[in-house]
């Protein structure tokens, strides 16, 4: 079997240790002659299968305990809904920073729920760039402040954290969770859409501070109500077992790994070493302002995109897959989360090298 260095922005690499493991306990977990996704979520084996998850998890992020942590479905897009209905308790206004089309997309929706203040916009730069905080215009009253700390088709990454002040701090993290330590206790709210760095695609993981559940708007069904799959452990209906127990086993090889602050070591020398090798390029180019460049995804584009099939077709070659910019952008994407080794990174550079050298 040989395995290729993937690229894409999710689903994304899982580590080749938590695959092999799970390969290996898939007929029989654990000497219970079933597959963990053949079990009752009420039974004894996944019910400590998902109170692990939910412990390293905590250990992993230094989640403080007045925060729950859930594990839901729907992906990350259907928090969009959910966080208005949840989190605005009688409020009729809710603050957006908007920095790419996953902001965008999150606007629309919480539009549907209340009047969107858009207190913040790097639209005017192609998002290329985060609005500094002395220029947002936040509302006082707010219901709550949202961005995304990582937008995930620009390749653009707050490495600061707003302060709202009372005012609750909404996180969409779905690409740079775990990517590096955090003080959770900064945010009202952080989710996170499982598919790029914690395990596959049907998890989605909100965390969110405990006095601001339990007064929802009277519309909302049951399953998206943070309070009552809080009270039910993320098992109001079925979970995605399988799912939690994959992020329960990423969980553990990042602990493995000597968790998050080596994660981050790794991660900055990883993403550094990339786009050092863009910028000392001719051939190659990232438009996005230096001190906002995402440490896990990185789009850049050729001189001559003409050239860029080309490209693609030789990165194949060289087992460098999923490389190709989103649709929106074009160019290229090298997403490089937790799971990506430093190899695989080192290996794009030497390709791209080998590239440039040839075609410039
Ligand atoms: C991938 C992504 C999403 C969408 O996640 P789904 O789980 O597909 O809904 C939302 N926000 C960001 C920042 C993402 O990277």
């Amino acid at each position: 079997m040989s395995r290729v260095y993937n690229f894409s922005a999710g689903p994304a690499m899982l580590p080749e240790a938590v695959l092999k493991q799970a390969q290996e306990e898939l007929p029989d977990w654990h000497g219970a002659g079933a597959s963990i996704m053949e079990m009752s979520h009420r039974g004894k084996e996944f019910v400590s299968v998902a109170a692990d998850a939910e412990r390293d998890v905590r250990e992993l992020l230094g989640v403080p305990n007045n925060y729950k942590v859930l594990f839901l479905q729907g992906g990350a897009s259907t928090q969009f809904a959910t966080i208005p209905m949840n989190l605005l308790r009688g409020k009729t206004t809710a603050d957006y920073i908007l920095t790419g089309a996953w902001g965008k997309k999150a606007i629309s929706d919480g539009k549907k729920y209340c009047t969107v203040n858009l207190a913040a916009t790097s639209e005017d730069t192609k998002f290329t760039s985060i609005p500094p905080f002395e220029s947002w215009s936040l509302t006082k009253d707010a219901a709550y402040v949202h961005y995304t700390p990582n937008e995930t088709i620009g390749g653009v990454e707050f490495h600061w954290v707003p302060d709202t002040g009372d005012v609750p701090l909404v996180a969409d993290y779905s690409s740079t969770i775990l990517s590096r330590p955090i003080d959770v206790s900064q945010f009202g709210l952080i989710y996170a859409g499982a598919q790029k760095n914690i395990g596959p695609a049907g998890v989605t993981l909100v965390i969110v501070r405990d006095d601001l559940i339990g007064d929802v708007l009277s519309t909302t069904p049951s399953v998206f109500d943070y309070a009552k799959q809080a009270e039910a452990d993320s098992m109001l209906n079925t979970p995605p077992t399988y799912g939690i127990y994959l992020a329960g086993l990423v969980f553990k090889w990042m602990k493995a790994q000597g968790g998050l602050a080596a994660m981050g070591t790794i991660n900055e020398r990883k993403a550094k070493k990339l786009y050092a090798a863009i910028d000392e390029s001719d051939f190659y180019s990232n438009p996005v302002e230096k001190k906002s460049r995402s440490w896990m995804n990185v789009p850049f584009i050729l001189a001559k995109a003409e050239l860029d099939k080309e490209f693609l077709a030789g990165a194949l070659t060289a087992g460098l897959t999923t490389l190709e910019g989103h649709r929106s952008v074009g160019g290229m994407r090298a997403s490089i989360y937790n799971a990506m080794p430093e190899a695989g990174v080192d290996a794009l550079i030497a390709y791209m090298a080998d590239f440039a050298k040839q075609k410039a």
